[in-house]
């Protein structure tokens, strides 16, 4: 294949995409000839991750680096007014549902407090299961990836017709460590093709910390949405404690994937939380423990740091 026209480094903010662009920024890797830094918005990114994307930034000011935040679309906004909207469709987040046997016939509005009672009276655990994930596609990669597009029709006159590009046009950095090989893919747009540094250069997670302590780099937070379906209850717990905002968008969210009834989900409730718990009720329960399963959920996006 011949040689990419662009590199675009995706920059989640998480802990390896950033490692890869202070890498660059520090001639630890070498600056490809055309390089640009990409991320995305969903609107409801950790606060530390947005300052964290704002350091970046200028970082990549000084350096002469572009860096490109696409420009929506919103997906906090869309969930929060999917109701009020009459929204048909929502390229949602991989949320959790339960169901319990026997208990098709009681309304959704009054199925939460129904689960409620039953664990507290007679410890029966709802059937948990999971909406499919798409949220990733839409309010990241295909914004990104239309971002690009946009960019490269600005600054060099390429077409921004996906189909008129050529394969390979793009190469797209991804932050995959060495010990997350499996996680790896072909890209499916044939304009974009993937590659994965940290692991051609045999970074795995832990060298890729030692990197920041060696050069005394601040660690961030894992980059996910406030009201991710993979954040568990201490993450809720110290959202709670240190961050108020991020804590009240996520509440709000909750309360929002409530009404997904309204919207034709009507078979069981939706929750952001695997406890099934409402976020708005944590904190009077102290939060409570991590369920381990929780561990396991992955994305293979390369976009979110799961
Ligand atoms: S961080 Fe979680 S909620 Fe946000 S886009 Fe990624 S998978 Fe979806």
């Amino acid at each position: 294949m011949s040689k990419p026209f662009i590199t675009a480094l995706s920059h989640s903010g998480g802990v390896q995409s950033h490692a890869l662009l202070e890498m660059v920024v520090r001639g630890d890797i070498e600056k490809p000839f055309r390089f640009v830094v990409l991320n995305s918005d969903p609107g409801m990114e950790d606060s530390r991750t947005y300052e964290l994307i704002r350091r970046a930034r200028e970082m990549c000011r000084g350096a002469g680096i572009d860096y490109i935040t696409a420009p929506g679309p919103n997906l906090y906004h869309d969930i929060v007014n999917s109701v009020s909207t009459g929204q048909r469709r929502i390229d949602n987040p991989p949320y959790w549902t339960a169901k319990i046997q026997g208990a098709s016939k009681i309304p959704l509005p009054e199925m939460y407090e129904f689960i409620e009672n039953l664990r507290s009276t007679s410890g029966i655990e709802p059937i948990i299961g999971k909406l499919k994930q798409k949220c990733t596609g839409l309010y990241k990669i295909a914004a990104m990836d239309r971002a690009m597009r946009a960019y490269m029709g600005q600054k060099y006159s390429v077409s921004d017709v996906t189909k008129r590009l050529r394969p390979g046009l793009v190469e797209k950095w991804i932050g995959f460590a060495a010990d997350e090989w499996h996680r790896c893919s072909e890209s499916d747009t044939k304009y974009i093709k993937l590659r994965y540094p940290l692991i051609e250069l045999g970074y795995d997670k832990a060298k890729v910390i030692g990197y920041y302590i060696k050069n005394g780099i601040n660690i961030g937070p894992r980059s996910v949405c406030a009201s991710c379906f993979s954040n568990g209850l201490d993450f809720y717990s110290e959202m709670h404690a240190n961050r108020p905002n991020d804590w009240s968008k996520a509440v709000e969210v909750d309360n929002a994937v409530e009404k997904w009834h309204l919207l034709g989900i009507t078979e069981f409730p939706v929750f952001v939380s695997r406890s099934l718990i409402r976020l708005r009720d944590m904190p009077e329960r102290g939060f409570g423990i991590d369920d381990p399963a929780l561990e396991n959920q992955h994305c293979n996006s390369g976009a979110c740091f799961i």
